[in-house]
């Protein structure tokens, strides 16, 4: 169950299409969509496309990024928070992170909105947040 949502998950990130997964009980959303409502646990969950819209709270470098992602280092890893109310780090476009000053005055900047969009990283399709601004 659970690869059969991320299979889903990545399927659909090919054709473009964002999904998170909306508890039928509570109504929350999580995201990236996993079997059961981060909120009530809850199972009954259906995958639905989001919006894709957000908001950057804050950003910092990706001090240790994961290896399939080091030679895009250093990019900025910020704390996105959905239109539909999931809050996580990911990755950002659109923000400087080559030094601690250049994040610093980047950080004045925000909050700043954010689009969701699905690129090519390490010959996977992964989510990016673009600021839409
Ligand atoms: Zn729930």
């Amino acid at each position: 169950m659970v690869q059969k949502v991320a299979k889903r998950f990545y399927d659909s990130l090919v054709a473009g299409t964002i999904l998170a997964a909306q508890c039928n009980d509570c109504g929350n959303w999580t995201f990236p969509p996993v079997t059961a409502c981060r909120e009530c646990g809850s199972r009954n969950i259906e995958m639905k496309e989001i919006s894709g819209e957000g908001t950057v709270y804050f950003y910092s470098t990706s001090i240790l990024p994961p290896k399939k992602f080091a030679e895009y280092s250093p990019y900025a890893y910020g704390l996105i928070e959905l239109k539909e109310g999931p809050a996580f780090m990911t990755m950002v476009e659109g923000l400087d992170a080559s030094t601690p000053e250049k994040i610093a005055e980047g950080n004045k900047r925000l909050p700043l909105p954010v689009k969701a969009e699905v690129i090519e990283r390490a010959g996977m399709n992964v989510v990016c947040f673009r600021i839409s601004e």
